[in-house]
C-alpha cells in the first residue's frame, strides 16, 4: 500500500443549512454527516462574511466579552445568500473528517476464533483511495464510508484514532500492512468489533474503553476544525497530568455541544444612535477622528441618511465607544431582563 503521491483535489461538497441549524448543529467543530461525506465544520476564520449582518445587542456583547476575555468583539449573524442571481453567497468551510474510512468490500476473517465480516480500514492518503469515495484494488472498486470511531479528550480536542498504533500497540507504528475492521454480530457491540492487520495482528475495539491501558494515547491537543494539522500550543493536561484520549462514536448525541450565550432582546429606544453606529460599523471604518465625520457623511449616502443632523462630537463618541468596547458598568443581563419583564420591585435589588 504505497502512499499516494497524487494530489487529490476533489471539488468541495455543497450543502445548505438554515441559520438556526448553524447555531444549534453546525457550529465550529461540529461533525456533520452528509449523504456522501462526513465533515467537520471549520472555525469562524473559515466562514466568509457575506450576508453577515452586524447585530446591535450591547448586553449580549458584554457577555461575550466576559466569556472570551476579548475587548473587541463583533456580533454577526451567520453568513447567508446575498444575491442568488450574481451567485454572491455566504459560506462555511468544512473539512473532511474523519480521514479514515471503511471500504465496502466484505470478506470473512477470524478474530480470536470468531468468524467476522471484515472490511478494509483505509486512510485517505493510502494509494488505494481515489477521491475519498472509492477504494480500488485488483478485484474492483468499492465505495467507502467514514469510520464511525474517532477520539477526543475532555477538553474538546478531536482527532482520528491512530489505527495502526492501536492495532499494533505501538506509538508511531510504521507497519504498513492492510488493516481491516472486523465485526461479529450486528456491529453495535464494542466487544464484537476488532481491528486486524493483513498478517493477523488483532485487537478488540473494546480495549479502547479501558483507560488504564492508555489505549488511544495521550491527547496531542488537536483542533482539526482550525485546519488539518492545527493543534493547541499548550500541552493538554488534566489535573496536572497529560490527558488521555477517549473513544468517541461520531454519531453519539454527546459528540457535540454548541456553546450558546442568550439574552432576551429588549426593546431599546428605537433606532438609537448606538444601534445605528454598530450596524454601519463597516461604513464608519474610515473615520479616524471627529474631524473626519463631516466628510464621511457627505460622501457616503448610507451614512448621510443615517446620521444627518447628529452632533459630530456625539457621533464620534459613539463610534469610539463601539470600537473600544467602552461599556462602563452595564447591569448584569439577567437582572435587566427581569426588571423589564416583571417591572420594578420595591425592596429587591
Ligand atoms: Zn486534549
Ligand atoms: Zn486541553
Amino acid at each position: 500500500m504505497p502512499p499516494s503521491t497524487r494530489r487529490k483535489a476533489a471539488p468541495p461538497p455543497l450543502g445548505e443549512a438554515r441559520q438556526s441549524q448553524v447555531l444549534q448543529l453546525y457550529g465550529p467543530g461540529a461533525m456533520v454527516d452528509l449523504p456522501d461525506y462526513s465533515l467537520l465544520i471549520g472555525g469562524l476564520d473559515f466562514w466568509n462574511n457575506k450576508g453577515c449582518d452586524l447585530i446591535h445587542e450591547p448586553r449580549l456583547l458584554q457577555l461575550v466579552r466576559q466569556a472570551t476575555g476579548m475587548a473587541r468583539v463583533d456580533l454577526r449573524t451567520p453568513p447567508k445568500e446575498v444575491d442568488p442571481l450574481k451567485n454572491v453567497s455566504g459560506s462555511i468551510k468544512a473539512f473532511r473528517f474523519p480521514e479514515w474510512s471503511v471500504a465496502q468490500k466484505v470478506s470473512e476473517r477470524v478474530a480470536f476464533g470468531i468468524p467476522c465480516r471484515a472490511r478494509p480500514l483505509v486512510h485517505f492518503n493510502d494509494g488505494c483511495i481515489a477521491d475519498w469515495r472509492t477504494y480500488q484494488d485488483d478485484e474492483g472498486k468499492y465505495p467507502v464510508v467514514p469510520v464511525r470511531f474517532v477520539m477526543a479528550c475532555a477538553h474538546g480536542h478531536l482527532s482520528d484514532i491512530r489505527w495502526r498504533d492501536f492495532c499494533f500497540r505501538q506509538f508511531g507504528c510504521k507497519n504498513s500492512e492492510r488493516l481491516y475492521l472486523l465485526e461479529a454480530g450486528t456491529g453495535n457491540d464494542f466487544t464484537q468489533i476488532y481491528v486486524q492487520s493483513e498478517g493477523g495482528t488483532t485487537r478488540k475495539l473494546a480495549d479502547a474503553l479501558v483507560t488504564e491501558m492508555s489505549p488511544l494515547g495521550l491527547c496531542q491537543g488537536q483542533t482539526p476544525w482550525l485546519g488539518r494539522n492545527a493543534r493547541d500550543p499548550d500541552k493538554c493536561k488534566t489535573d496536572g497530568e497529560p490527558t488521555q484520549n477517549r473513544l468517541l462514536v461520531r454519531s453519539a448525541t454527546n459528540a457535540y455541544f454548541t456553546e450558546t450565550l442568550t439574552v432576551i432582546s429588549l426593546p431599546e429606544e428605537a433606532n438609537s444612535l448606538a444601534k445605528r453606529v454598530t450596524e454601519l460599523k463597516d461604513d464608519l471604518a474610515l473615520i479616524e477622528a471627529q474631524a473626519d465625520v463631516a466628510a464621511a457623511l457627505k460622501f457616503n449616502p448610507r451614512l448621510k441618511s443615517a446620521f444627518t443632523g447628529v452632533d459630530p462630537e456625539l457621533l464620534w463618541q459613539s463610534i469610539e465607544a463601539q470600537r473600544g468596547g467602552i461599556t462602563g458598568q452595564a447591569a448584569q443581563p439577567k437582572d435587566e431582563e427581569l426588571a423589564l419583564l416583571i417591572g420594578p420591585m420595591d425592596g429587591v435589588s
